[in-house]
């Protein structure tokens, strides 16, 4: 991490977690040490929320919804709508993650509108995207990238509350992690993207973060590439001890 951006980690905890496990593992993280300058930001499944935000130690830790509805409230039977995590008080959401892209059919124009949305509505968004193994495999990593982005960019026009997520799909929950190499050149690209489309400015404060498969061994060697400003961590963000390490990869 060497841009001027704040180190970035999100625990996306997905659809895990009981309510004995909820409370061991908010135990953990509160017993945890988190760098002053770093964001650490945690989000559990919906239900879950209200019980972490009231035992977290939140001067070290900020709440996130993993989704939002694309709109405000109405009769969107078992949507959880952006204005309701503000009114709650959660900061954050992730969107467009890639389990939500292909299991839920979220497209870039979706997750783009989602975003702006989310936006307007006061929270801070954590933007998915990255490719198949197929798209990889088959040479056309930027040209995906650019299509996710390329979405994101028509929506969205105030990039100070997102941070970017490169995931690759084939490194998550694989324990095939990128390396540093492949994560570099990827958020190197991206970067050089926003320069483009955005202005400089705005690509230089970009947080762009890493996801898939991230552990406590691996982080450390991640987080020294210069365009890796911190991480997503789905599995290894259960375990409080291993996610704290990687809080500290900086
Ligand atoms: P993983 O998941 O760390 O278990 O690979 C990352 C993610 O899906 O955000």
């Amino acid at each position: 991490c060497a841009s001027s951006a704040k180190f970035f980690v999100g625990g996306n905890w997905k659809c895990n977690g009981s309510v004995a496990n909820v409370a061991k593992l908010v135990d953990e993280l509160n017993a945890g040490t988190i760098p002053r300058g770093v964001d650490v930001v945690v989000a559990p499944p919906f239900i879950y929320i209200d019980y972490v935000m009231q035992h977290l130690d939140r001067d070290k830790y900020q709440l996130s919804a993993q989704n939002a509805w694309i709109g405000g409230n109405g009769a969107f039977t078992g949507e959880v709508s952006a204005e309701q995590l503000t009114d709650f008080g959660v900061p954050w959401v992730i969107l467009g993650h890639s389990e939500r892209r292909s299991l839920f059919g979220e497209s870039n124009e979706v997750v783009a509108k989602k975003t702006s949305h989310a936006l307007a509505a006061g929270l801070g968004v954590i933007a998915c995207i990255g490719e198949t193994l197929e798209q990889r495999n088959s040479g056309s990593v930027f040209k995906v990238l650019d299509a996710q982005m390329d979405a994101l960019v028509d929506e969205v026009k105030d990039w100070t509350k997102v941070v970017l997520a490169y995931e690759p799909v084939w490194a998550i929950g694989t324990g095939v992690v990128a390396s540093p190499e492949q994560a570099q050149e990827v958020h190197a690209y991206l970067r050089q993207y926003c320069a483009k489309k955005l202005g400089a400015a705005v690509a230089d404060k970009l947080r762009i973060i890493y996801g898939g498969s991230v552990s406590d061994t691996n982080c450390k060697d991640l987080s020294k590439q210069e365009d890796i400003d911190g991480f997503l961590v789905g599995g290894a963000s259960l375990k409080g001890a291993a996610f704290v390490t990687i809080c500290n990869a900086a």
